[in-house]
C-alpha cells in the first residue's frame, strides 16, 4: 500500500505573457519579490516595458492561486489566459525576475503587439488548428530554434535550425515563399509569435495564422495528433511528453545544456546521467557526467573521485 507521503509531491506550474506598456519595470520587480515570498511560488519572470513573460511554480492550489490573483491585480489583466501543467519535477531552484529591453527578443523593438495578444491578429484556436492542417493547402513553420525542434514538432513543419529567434525574419526571407500562400507559425507558449507574425506580415504575407497559447494549449487540447515528440520547455522538466507531464525520456545534457537520453555511468563518480546524442559522441564527455568529471578524467583518467551531488538533491523549498 502507498502512503500519502510515499508519493511523489505535485508541482503546479503556470507559463502567461502580455505586451502592454510598463512604464516602471524597477516597482514591477519589486512588487513581483514580494507576491513570490509571499505566496512561495518560483520561476522566471521577464519584464520590461512592453510588459510580461513568465512562467511560475506552486506547491499548494491555494498559493498557485494566490500568485495568479496577485497578477490580475497589479496588472489589471482580469482575463489573462493561464496555460497550467503540473510536474512531479521542482521545475525552479529559485524565484527570479529579470528586466530585459525586449520580453521576447527579435531584436526589432518596432514590432510590439501593442493591444494584439488576445486573439485578434489571426490566431488559430487548436481545433481551428487542425482543421487548417488537415484540410488546406498551407505551409507550416515552426519559429523556435534548433535544440527546441530537434525532439517533436508538428508534423510537415519546416525547421528553421535558427540559434536565436533574432535570425526568424531573415530566415523567412530567404525561403521566399509565395506571398499568398496560407502561412502557419507556432511555438511553445504563442508569445514569440505575437511578435514573429508582425515580421511575417510586415515581410507581405497577408494569409497569416498563429498558434493561440501555442504548443502547450494545442497539447492540452489535442494530444497525439499533429503534433509529434515532445515540447522542450524553458525549466528543469527540459520538455513535456504528449499529456503535458514532466519528460521522463530527456535531461538536460550537464556538458552542453541540450535536451539528452543517452544514459552513462561517470567513470570518474560512477553518477548515472543522462547526455546529449553530440555529447555522446565526444571523447571524454561520452563518459563522465558533467563538465567538472570531463575536465579531471582527461587530465587523470585512472583517479575516482566521490558521487557528484546533483543541486536538487540538496534542495529544500
Ligand atoms: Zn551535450
Ligand atoms: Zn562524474
Amino acid at each position: 500500500m502507498t502512503t500519502p507521503s510515499a508519493q511523489k509531491a505535485v508541482y503546479l506550474i503556470s507559463t502567461f505573457y502580455k505586451f502592454q506598456k510598463d512604464e516602471n519595470p524597477e516597482k514591477t520587480q519589486l512588487y513581483l519579490e514580494d507576491l513570490a515570498t509571499k505566496t512561495n511560488c518560483r520561476g522566471l519572470i521577464i519584464i520590461g516595458t512592453e510588459g510580461f513573460n513568465a512562467t511560475i511554480c506552486a506547491k499548494t492550489p491555494e498559493t498557485f492561486e494566490a500568485f495568479k490573483q496577485g497578477i490580475r491585480e497589479y496588472f489589471k489583466v482580469p482575463d489573462l489566459f493561464f496555460k497550467d501543467s503540473k510536474s512531479d519535477v521542482v521545475p525552479f531552484r529559485r524565484f527570479k525576475v529579470k528586466i530585459r529591453p525586449e520580453i521576447v527578443t527579435l531584436g526589432d523593438t518596432s514590432l510590439v503587439p501593442f493591444g494584439h495578444d488576445t486573439r485578434n491578429n489571426h490566431h488559430l484556436t487548436p481545433t481551428e488548428w487542425n482543421e487548417v492542417m488537415k484540410n488546406e493547402d498551407h505551409v507550416i513553420i515552426d519559429t523556435r530554434n534548433w535544440y527546441e525542434t530537434k525532439i517533436g514538432t508538428f508534423k510537415g513543419a519546416l525547421n528553421p535550425m535558427t540559434d536565436k529567434f533574432t535570425e526568424f525574419p531573415q530566415y523567412l526571407e530567404s525561403k521566399n515563399i509565395p506571398k499568398d500562400k496560407k502561412v502557419l507559425i507556432f511555438c511553445t507558449g504563442g508569445i514569440r509569435c505575437e511578435k514573429g507574425i508582425l515580421e511575417v506580415q510586415k515581410q507581405g504575407y497577408k494569409n497569416v495564422y498563429q498558434l493561440y497559447g501555442g504548443i502547450l494549449n494545442y497539447l492540452n487540447e489535442y494530444p497525439n495528433d499533429q503534433f509529434e515528440g515532445e515540447c522542450f520547455v524553458f525549466d528543469h522538466r527540459v520538455a513535456v511528453d504528449q499529456n503535458m507531464k514532466a519528460s521522463e525520456q530527456y535531461k538536460l545534457c550537464p556538458h552542453c545544456g541540450q535536451p539528452g537520453k543517452t544514459e552513462i555511468d561517470c567513470k570518474r563518480c560512477d553518477t548515472h546521467e543522462f547526455i546529449c546524442e553530440d555529447c555522446a559522441q565526444i571523447e571524454f564527455k561520452k563518459e563522465t557526467c558533467s563538465k567538472n568529471c570531463a575536465h579531471h578524467y582527461e587530465l587523470h583518467p585512472e583517479r575516482k573521485a566521490p558521487r557528484q551531488i546533483q543541486p536538487f538533491e540538496t534542495e529544500e523549498w
